[in-house]
C-alpha cells in the first residue's frame, strides 16, 4: 500500500502564531522543525500499519516546508508545486491519504490563521456552500480513486473536514501559546501529542479499505471571494465572472474547477504556456533557499522536543 502524507504547517503540534508559518521568518524555522516531528510519527504510523511505500508531499506556501534531513528517510519527499499532472505532482498511485497540520476555512470566526488555498479569498463557496480546504483537496483526490483516512489540526479545523470526510480518523491540536511554552507540561504534551499522530495514522492505515473516495457530484458552481476589490481586479486576468470582489466558474467535475481555481490564484494567461518551466525554476529556487540559506531558529521560548 503507498501512503501519501500531505502535509500543510498552520495545525502542527507547537505552532501558536502566524509568524511560524511565514516562510523565511526565523520563527517558521522553528516551526518547520515542529511540522518536520509531526510528519515523521504520522510515517511512522503509516509503516506501523502496514504501509509499504509512503511519500511525503508538503503543501504549504511554495512547499519546501519538512526539514528534509530530519524526515524519516523511509519516506519519499515531494517539495514545492507542480503544473503536471497535477499541483501535487505525480499522486495518481497513492492509496490512501493522511493530511497533517491543516487549518480551518476562510471566514471561519476565531480560527488559527484561517484560508482556503490561499490568503486572498474572504471565502471560497462550492455549490452555495462554504468550503474548506478538505472539501477541495480531498474531491479532487477523490475522483482520482484517493481517500483522505487522517486529518490533524486545530478543533474547528478537524470539524469542517470531518463533516465531508466522516469515515477520517483524526488529532485535535491546541494552538495556544500556553500549551507550548510551559516547559515540562508542554514537552509531556507534545510527547503524547504525537504518540497520538502515530497511533491514529496506524489505525487509518490499517483501515485503509473503509475511507472513502471523497466525490462532490457535478455540475461544480465555484465562488471565489476575494479581500477586496482591488485583489479581485488584479487576479482575475482569466476575466471569468466577476461580481465587486466574487469571482465565479463553472465545471462539471473538481479536477477541471480545481485546475481553474489554480490557474485564477497562480497562473496568469502570460505564463501559462510556460506554466511547466516556471513550475519547475520555482522549485529548484525554493528548494535551494529553503535547504541552505535558512534563518537560525527562533522557538520563542517553546518547549522543544
Ligand atoms: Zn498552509
Amino acid at each position: 500500500m503507498h501512503v501519501g502524507i500531505f502535509a500543510d504547517i498552520e495545525g502542527s503540534f507547537g505552532i501558536w502564531r502566524m509568524r511560524q508559518c511565514r516562510m523565511g521568518t526565523r520563527e517558521w524555522q522553528y516551526g518547520r522543525a515542529c511540522l518536520t516531528e509531526d510528519v515523521n510519527h504520522a510515517i511512522q504510523g503509516a509503516f506501523d500499519g502496514g504501509a509499504d511505500k509512503v511519500t511525503v508531499k508538503d503543501t504549504h506556501e511554495v512547499g519546501f516546508n519538512c526539514l528534509i534531513d530530519r524526515l524519516d528517510s523511509r519516506a519519499k519527499y515531494i517539495g514545492g508545486h507542480y503544473s503536471s499532472p497535477s499541483l501535487f505532482g505525480k499522486i495518481t498511485d497513492l492509496d490512501l491519504v493522511l493530511y497533517v497540520a491543516i487549518h480551518a476555512a476562510s471566514g471561519t470566526e476565531g480560527a488559527f490563521f484561517p484560508h482556503t488555498h490561499y490568503g486572498i479569498f474572504s471565502e471560497v463557496r462550492l455549490n452555495n456552500r462554504r468550503v474548506c480546504e478538505m472539501d477541495i483537496y480531498g474531491a479532487y483526490l477523490g475522483e482520482l480513486g484517493i481517500p483522505i483516512g487522517f486529518v490533524s489540526g486545530e478543533d474547528i479545523a478537524v470539524k469542517q473536514a470531518l463533516a465531508s470526510l466522516p469515515w477520517a480518523r483524526s488529532v485535535v491540536v491546541d494552538k495556544r501559546k500556553e500549551a507550548y511554552t510551559s516547559s515540562e507540561k508542554s514537552l509531556r504534551y507534545l510527547k503524547e501529542g504525537r504518540a497520538m499522530l502515530r497511533q491514529t495514522a496506524q489505525e487509518a492505515v490499517r483501515n485503509a479499505s473503509k475511507m472513502q473516495p471523497l466525490v462532490i457530484p457535478g455540475p461544480l458552481h465555484f465562488e471565489a471571494v476575494f479581500r477586496t476589490r482591488l485583489l479581485a481586479d488584479k487576479f482575475n486576468r482569466w476575466k471569468f465572472k466577476q461580481t465587486g470582489e466574487t469571482v465565479e466558474w463553472e465545471s462539471e467535475n473538481m479536477i477541471d474547477g480545481f485546475d481553474m481555481l489554480n490557474k485564477l490564484t497562480f497562473i496568469p494567461p502570460k505564463i501559462y504556456p510556460f506554466r511547466r518551466q516556471f513550475a519547475f525554476l520555482l522549485r529548484s529556487y525554493f528548494r535551494i533557499k529553503n535547504t541552505y540559506f535558512a534563518p537560525k531558529p527562533n522557538s520563542e521560548d517553546a518547549a522543544e522536543t
